[in-house]
């Protein structure tokens, strides 16, 4: 059974809290003043602002006091149009939303100007996976510590550490193979041809007559059209689509942690709203903000931040009617087993949905 520390929201602004939570994880006492140490956060697409401020980023960094000065932010770049494509427009946008020096260490792109710069990684041969391409600049550092925002996801149902590490350290080509399982299908009956899919469509797959057509040769799986429809018509067939592509995100989150010498992971259960920080605008939080955790173990913390949603009472505004003791993320989006990324992880071996949940 694994620790996983949680620091509740009304003690996360009071002095000492994040070094009081963070004494606990012993591991970055292992680090030597010339170890480069990679922290993997999500800094918010444009225009979205549910993603874990720099404020928060910076007092996790001072209260790990982690024994050397070279540390630095990163992510990775992304499939669809914005500014997190490329990595100059990449460095524009941390900039508006605070991140980079001055005001945090450097913040640099894993995987280099268009996503090419990766590290191959064997996998093990009952893997689905043969090779996997994670982001240099993470398989080069000497650790990393994994910040996530625990929110809903269109693919995934909800996501954490699991979610940051498998698609968050993947290079171009390694999103494009985990999504690559991931076909939209149009409800013909539903779709009104407005035609926004086919606005937010990076590689122009889909075309409007008297509804709209996915060309699945052409289509990546990127899932940007499902968030995007106002009629809920585009849909995946989940049943076949979602275990493939889950498995495929952890396999990838398995080949992560396998170069990355992961020190600790940081989950954020605050502004839990149902789309991830890859929107620019997404409905209001499930629930009041919870606190902070942190585990050595990316299930463990996972499965905790879940369980402490379900636990909760629904927030006045809150897109479903779920209240305490119901799963939030299954209410929203029924057709997805988010709890299945979980389990296969357990299953390759990164971690335990068991825990001992220790409050600070
Ligand atoms: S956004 Fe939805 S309703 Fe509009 S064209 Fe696309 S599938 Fe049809
Ligand atoms: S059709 Fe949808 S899932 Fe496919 S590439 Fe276009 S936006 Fe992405």
């Amino acid at each position: 059974m694994s620790l996983v520390f949680f620091l509740p929201i009304n003690k996360a602004s009071m002095k000492g809290g994040f070094k009081k939570l963070l004494s606990k994880i012993q591991s970055r006492e292992r680090m030597l003043p010339t170890d480069t140490v990679a922290v993997k956060i999500h800094p918010g697409e444009e225009g979205n602002s549910s993603y874990v401020s720099s404020d928060n980023v910076n007092r996790v960094i001072e209260a790990l006091a982690l024994g050397t000065d070279r540390i630095f932010l990163t992510d990775t770049t992304v499939l669809y149009p914005g500014k997190r494509m490329s990595a100059p427009d990449y460095l524009h946008l941390t900039h508006e939303h605070g991140f980079g020096l001055p005001w945090t260490p450097p913040f640099i792109i894993a995987d280099g100007l268009r996503g090419g710069n990766e590290t191959i990684v064997k996998m093990p041969e009952d893997f689905q996976t043969n090779e996997a391409h994670i982001a240099s600049i993470i398989s080069n550092s000497d650790a990393m510590v994994v910040i996530s925002h625990f929110k809903g996801h269109l693919l995934t149902g909800f996501g954490g550490a699991l979610k940051n590490l498998g698609m968050g350290c993947a290079s171009r080509a390694g999103k494009l193979y985990q999504h690559s399982s991931v076909k939209p299908l149009i409800n013909t009956k539903k779709c009104t041809a407005c035609g926004i899919c086919a606005s937010h469509c990076h590689v122009n797959a889909i075309s409007i007559r008297s509804y709209a057509s996915i060309n699945t040769d052409i289509c990546t799986g990127c899932g940007e059209c499902l968030g995007r429809c106002p009629e809920g018509a585009v849909r995946v067939s989940w049943d076949q689509n979602m275990s493939v592509f889950m498995r495929r995100m952890i396999e990838y989150a398995y080949a992560a942690v396998s170069v990355s010498n992961p020190l600790l992971y940081v989950n954020f259960v605050t502004s839990v709203v149902p789309d991830c920080d890859c929107m620019k605008d997404t409905n209001p939080p499930f629930v009041d903000d919870i606190g902070i955790l942190a585990s050595t173990d990316p299930v463990a913390i996972d499965m905790a931040s879940l369980d402490l949603v379900t636990a909760a009472p629904a927030a006045i505004n809150s897109p479903v009617n779920a209240g305490a003791g119901t799963d939030k993320f299954s209410a929203y989006r029924p057709e997805i087993n988010g709890i299945l990324h979980l389990s296969i992880a357990e299953s390759l071996g990164l971690g335990s949905m068991e825990y001992e949940l220790v409050i600070v």
